[in-house]
């Protein structure tokens, strides 16, 4: 069974929501500023990809991201077009 938290609104969208005894416990971004993660059009998103590079789940966390189409935000290190690219790769 899980029970869900919910951490904030605006925190990164793996950190809200998250269920207890997941991989979301271990997600780095429930730590830090949650705007890093949807930076506005033209906003860099490299301090996101710098504390995601950190995280212990990232990897978790991208396969989590490549299986739920249509997540904004930056997830596992990359941005939505960034895994959308990946997606395509054959
Ligand atoms: S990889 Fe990035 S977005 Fe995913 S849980 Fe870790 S810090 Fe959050």
């Amino acid at each position: 069974m899980t029970t869900t938290v919910q951490v904030g609104a605006s925190a990164p969208a793996p950190a809200a929501g998250r269920r207890l005894g997941t991989w979301e416990d271990d997600a780095l971004c429930a730590q830090t500023d949650p705007e890093a993660f949807f930076p506005e059009t033209g906003q860099s998103s490299r301090q996101a990809k710098q504390i995601c590079a950190a995280c212990p789940v990232r990897t978790e966390c991208l396969d989590y991201a490549l299986a739920h189409r249509g997540l904004t935000g930056v997830w596992g290190g990359l941005s939505p077009h960034e895994r959308a690219q990946l997606r395509n790769q054959p």
